[in-house]
């Protein structure tokens, strides 16, 4: 038989080596992103692509990357049309707004409102909302980009009106307060309502910017969940410009959305960074379909995968967890004890950071482990070597598939048989 001769001196079969070859190559043309199932209990997952769209917004988009499409294009009179007149109606409508406009995300919408409006000048912030969400968005840095020098006011815990007031002169240029998403100062605490701030920016002459964060169109009340402030209410209680995530609790693809008085949004719409963070058409045509939803609220919760999830009823999750159950224990026989477990899921991408919401799971405890430590890391990357790999999280000695997000159950099902053998390998 023809042999190959590696590096170490031992001879391989050509079988092995094409073998080898095959499975390289495979490897190199899989695609890098790839479906996962998320089982991590955190809703909006900002690691694995917060909110999945509604196939409303799926299909708008696959029909505008296949064809030409009126993305600025006036229809009515052959002329050149604004790209975000698309979505612009849309948010005006469902937040009471003057004026909207859409670009890349949220940082981005922050950076062009704090440059449009505050460039060479300070923005005062309390010293209690110098947030950073994780990644790279750090409040202050994003301030130094945008060309705003930062006023500290008040301190971590307590920052009062009379702060504002006293930090207000020559260079002010704008008053910021940023939503503090992912922690809460809890105790001897205070902060001036968005409302006096507003009333003490308009007295000087000034903007005053709300950064939601999140930015829930609708009460989320509604469907059982912690309330959080929505656009309309920041604009209602004075914010000039409001800031808000497309692909948090909106439900729709990543984007960044400032909505407000006409006059601001639309000197920010004049600023040459607005092209450098325009949104394209698929993702403009995502949000117009997802923001579409929005007009008939009663069935929300059905169409907006978002909502749907994080609406869930526990007992929904809980009967899913029983009718996986034995097809788990099934593919893990001999390798670990499968049981139901009650668990809290998060809403994620730092909206209402406290707030969880029950939920049910199944929780995977590795059989004869000699280090249960190894074997938990084992049996949690198994998992993920799945065809669709299925993330979830280690919680007290278990594995724990939180199963909010599971809605594909017949695909999730069809790859357990793979199970033993990727966790044996
Ligand atoms: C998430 C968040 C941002 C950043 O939004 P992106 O859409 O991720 O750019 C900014 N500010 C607050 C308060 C946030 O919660």
């Amino acid at each position: 038989m023809l042999a190959l001769h590696r590096s170490s001196g031992e001879s391989a079969a050509i079988e092995t080596v094409i073998g080898e070859c095959a499975a390289r190559l495979q490897r190199l043309m899989r695609p890098s992103q790839r479906r996962v199932f998320n089982l991590t209990g955190t809703v909006l997952h900002t690691n694995l692509g917060r909110a999945t769209l509604p196939e409303e917004a799926v299909a708008a988009a696959v029909e505008a990357m296949r064809e030409p499409t009126t993305l600025e294009y006036d229809l009515a009179n052959g002329r050149r049309g604004e790209r975000d007149d698309h979505v612009a109606g849309w948010l005006k409508r469902l937040t009471g707004a003057e004026a909207a406009l859409a670009v890349n995300n949220n940082a981005a919408a922050l950076v062009l409102a704090l440059n449009t409006l505050a460039c060479g000048r300070e923005t005062i912030v309390s010293r209690g909302e110098l947030i950073e969400i994780g990644g790279s968005f750090r409040l202050p840095d994003i301030m130094a980009r945008a060309g705003t020098r930062l006023r500290e006011v008040g301190t971590t815990n307590r920052t009062h009106l009379a702060d504002f007031a006293a930090a207000i002169g020559p260079e002010t240029g704008l008053i910021l307060k940023a939503h503090t998403s992912n922690y809460l100062i809890e105790g001897f605490t205070a902060a001036a309502p968005a409302a006096q701030l507003a009333e003490l920016a308009h007295r000087h002459g000034l903007a005053f910017i709300e950064d939601l964060g999140s930015g829930t169109l609708v009460d989320l009340a509604e469907w059982g969940l912690p309330h959080e402030p929505t656009v309309g209410e920041a604009l209602a209680q004075g914010a000039d410009l409001v800031t808000f995530s497309g692909d948090k609790l909106l439900g729709g693809p990543q984007a960044g959305l400032v909505v407000g008085r006409a006059e601001l949004v639309a000197r920010l719409a004049r600023n040459p960074l607005k092209r450098a963070l325009r949104l394209d058409k698929v993702r403009l045509a995502a949000l117009e379909a997802v923001l579409r939803l929005y007009a008939d609220p009663d069935r929300l919760a059905q169409r907006l995968p978002a909502l749907r999830l994080l609406s869930r009823p526990q007992a929904e999750i809980e009967a899913l967890a029983h009718r996986l159950l034995p097809a788990l224990r099934n593919a893990l026989a001999g390798y670990a004890e499968v049981e139901i477990v009650a668990t809290r899921s998060q809403i994620g991408s730092g909206a209402l950071p406290v707030a969880l919401l029950p939920s049910a799971g199944l929780a995977l405890r590795p059989r004869h482990a000699p280090k249960s430590g190894t074997a938990l890391a084992a049996l949690i990357e198994a998992l993920r070597r799945l065809p669709v790999p299925v993330i979830g999280r280690i919680e007290a000695g278990a594995v724990v598939l939180d199963l909010r997000c599971l809605e594909d159950e017949a695909g999730f099902r069809a790859q357990l048989d793979a199970l033993p053998m990727v966790a044996a390998s």
